[in-house]
């Protein structure tokens, strides 16, 4: 987890948005490779371990943890994936700066779419097992709850395998004002309050008003 996004996390309890505090273990330059964030409210405490950042509740960490040497999360989608070019255009991102929040398979997309879109930092939510943190990826394990504060992403793209209503209500939560998100599925199970701007190729594209 790169340091600086520290302060966009926020614990997943239904409690008021409190910046956690964070113990560093080891850095890899300005990557948090290991440690512990603590939440001031709850707290409830969340290992950072080979650079991942694992915010399931303890019960289910055990069971997963035991039963394999990596939490894993649901297998990548056997969809195909969307094109990153079409999804920077998509996702209307210019300018460096910023977080840009992938969910469940559309982690994939990260390395495409850092090399179309530089200056941005990409924020991993329950990644394909086999991905590893890069400079410009922090990798996060949750439940259903995208740990991060209200309104802080300039973009958010849900995969395939997550495009369901608990998530899509996060992804909009997550994102700013004025700001897009698209999910990998042209007929996304979509919460009240989402408004389409577009549906084609497999995507579905919003914005927050
Ligand atoms: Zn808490």
């Amino acid at each position: 987890m790169h340091i600086e996004l520290t302060e966009m996390l926020r614990c997943p309890e239904p409690h008021r948005e409190e910046m956690l505090v964070l113990s560093t273990g080891e850095m890899k330059d300005r990557m948090v490779r290991s440690g512990l964030l603590g939440c001031p409210v709850c707290h409830n405490e969340y290992p950072i371990s080979r650079g991942i950042v694992n915010f399931r509740r303890s019960k289910e960490r055990v069971a997963k943890e035991s039963s394999g040497p990596r939490p894993a999360y649901a297998p990548p989608s056997p969809l195909p994936s969307a094109d990153a070019a079409q999804l920077q255009a998509l996702l209307e991102l210019s300018g460096p700066g910023g977080y840009v929040v992938l969910v469940g398979a559309a982690v994939r997309q990260a390395p495409r779419l850092s090399g179309l879109m530089e200056g941005l930092h990409f924020v991993g939510i329950n990644p394909p097992p086999d991905m590893e943190e890069q400079p410009t990826l922090s990798l996060i394990y949750a439940n259903d709850k995208v740990p991060l504060r209200t309104s802080v992403a300039r973009g958010v793209v849900v995969g395939a395998d997550l495009a369901t209503s608990p998530w899509l209500v996060e992804a909009h939560r997550v994102l700013l004002r004025g700001r897009r998100f698209v999910v990998e599925n042209e007929e996304p199970e979509l919460p009240i309050g989402l408004i389409k701007l577009a549906a084609e190729h497999g995507l579905w594209v919003g914005e927050k008003r």
